[in-house]
């Protein structure tokens, strides 16, 4: 038996047109769910909704902001080991990982719930005689959320928390591949107290939902993560659009961890093994780069694979499993491709990449490490969004720096040294949005911002205070009073 799951359009759970189905990645023939997809004109009708309910929640007090979101969050958090199951079933990252998830969707609803109390404007001195300015923040209108698989909860929640704190109305749309952690956090909202119409979630593929979101003149302002194509697209609809959107993209990496002579081998180690294996690779801000100085190279190769050969890869469910399996068949292919693609560059497959039988039928995949790679090879300049990863040898630190912003993408980086001088420079002369010393690429608070630089991202920075800068307008007004 297999339960369908609804979408909510207008206050109200509704059938789609077909079903999608979700599928556990760690047990091909456990389906999670069936999920009800939404069509263009039901996806219209959920802009609609979110339109009518704008006029009113942009205008609702802060304390029911505060109260809802405060709502959500503490449902989330109660909820953290179910929800966090769901996770993990569905997408393929550890119980563990699952649940901490969940956890930071929980603590970045409460961190907004504040944000609505803490939104104020300026007033000031006109330089005309007797006048006054002011300038105030106000939402935006409706706003159409897009997220990718490999997060369907975090990611969510960064995007539906301070689009709402800032009253804006939402059309929310997850990936199609796992929609089970987003249809949970719709349940949710929809029941924190917010009037018909400001949330409203729309299941169904980006070429049909996200398109109709991308391309509607009555949607304001598109927020988006996922890949560089898909976000060159969005970002064309969007200045295209008889409204010209407002639009914010949060995309790949090529993120690189340089590891100098003089690091902690053992700190430099867990660090390239959390950046690049931990959920399976599957993170935009994964350490798919290591950058290794000449003296350290082959005593940390050594300690790497050492570490990699004690990595269980097994069904994402099951206790002290450390890597679960790649989300799905089309995923594996890309990562087994890419593993072809790095042996005919000429660069050394030192570890891992076999395909692995465990009990249930699932994509599992032995985390994979390169050595003799150089830069300007395709595993070290492509995304590959898996659990391998490349060693690079370079000379010394300076060359290391080069190495590491040589690449189209910019969001995170890390560097691991016990020297003051490199960690102070790395942090000065890194190009990414996002700096590490002695700490895995992946990994950030909640409260802070997130995002890159050049391929990585476009826009405003999501997530802590500087989320309002995306979700909110500016608007100055002057006073005569006459
Ligand atoms: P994707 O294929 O670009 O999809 C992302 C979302 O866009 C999905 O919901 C997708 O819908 C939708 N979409 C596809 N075509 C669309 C269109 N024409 N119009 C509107 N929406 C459309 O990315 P993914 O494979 O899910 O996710 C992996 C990527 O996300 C990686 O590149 C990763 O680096 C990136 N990522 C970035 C961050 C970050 O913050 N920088 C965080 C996590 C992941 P369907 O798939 O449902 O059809
Ligand atoms: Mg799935």
């Amino acid at each position: 038996m297999t339960a369908v799951f609804k979408n909510f359009i207008g206050g109200e759970w509704v059938d789609g047109t077909g079903v999608t189905r979700n599928i556990n990645p760690s047990n091909t023939n456990d389906v999670v769910g069936e999920y009800a997809k939404a069509d263009k004109a039901q996806t219209e009708k959920a802009i609609a909704a979110a339109k009518a309910a704008f006029p009113a929640w942009s205008r609702s007090t802060p304390q029911e902001r505060y109260d809802a979101l405060n709502r959500i969050s503490a449902e989330i958090l109660s909820r953290k080991e179910e929800l966090g199951r769901l996770l993990a079933r569905e997408e393929g990252k550890t119980l563990p990982e699952g649940i901490g998830e969940v956890a930071r969707a929980g603590q970045i609803f409460a961190f907004f719930a504040g944000e609505a109390l803490r939104l104020s404007g300026e007033k000031g001195p006109s330089v005309r005689p007797n006048l006054e300015v002011e300038i105030s923040r106000e939402g935006v209108g409706v706003v159409g959320l897009i997220t990718p698989w490999n997060f369907p909860i975090a990611i969510p929640a960064w995007k539906i928390a301070p689009a709402l704190c800032y009253g804006n109305t939402v059309v929310f749309k997850p990936a199609e591949l796992v929609p089970g952690s987003g249809h949970a956090l719709a349940e949710i909202v929809a029941r924190s107290g917010i009037p018909a119409g400001v949330f409203n979630l729309a299941v169904g593929s980006g070429s049909v939902v996200g398109q109709t979101l991308i391309e509607h003149p009555d949607v304001a302002a598109i927020s988006f993560t996922g890949s560089v194509a898909t976000g060159r697209k969005i970002a064309q609809a969007c200045v295209a659009s008889s409204n010209m959107k407002k639009f914010q993209l949060e995309m790949g990496g090529k993120n690189p961890l340089v590891v100098l002579d003089d690091a902690d081998l053992k700190v430099a180690v867990e660090c390239a093994v959390n950046g690049a294996y931990f959920s399976t690779g599957q993170r935009c801000t994964a350490s798919s780069r290591l950058i290794v100085t000449e003296g350290i190279h082959d005593r940390f190769v050594d300690a790497l694979t050492e570490r990699m050969k004690g990595l269980l890869v097994d069904d994402a469910l099951k206790s002290g499993v450390h890597v679960g399996p790649v989300v799905d068949q089309s995923q594996l292919d890309q990562d087994l491709r890419y593993l072809k693609i790095g042996k005919d560059e000429g660069a050394t497959l030192h570890w891992g990449g076999e395909l692995l039988n465990r009990e249930t039928p699932g994509f599992y995949l032995q985390p994979a490490l390169f050595t003799n790679t150089t830069n300007s090879m395709r595993i070290a300049r492509e995304e590959i969004f898996g659990p391998v990863a490349c060693v690079i040898r370079a000379k010394n630190y300076e060359e290391a720096l080069g190495i590491a912003n040589d690449t189209d993408f910019g969001l995170a980086s890390s560097v691991c040294t016990t020297s003051l001088k490199y960690a102070s420079h790395f942090k000065r002369n890194s190009e990414s949005g996002m700096v590490m010393v002695n700490l895995p690429t992946a990994g950030v608070d909640y409260h802070v911002p997130f995002g890159g630089r050049k391929g990585s991202s476009y826009g405003a920075r999501e997530q802590g205070s500087y989320a309002r800068e995306f979700y909110t307008t500016v608007k100055t007004a002057y006073t005569n009073p006459g």
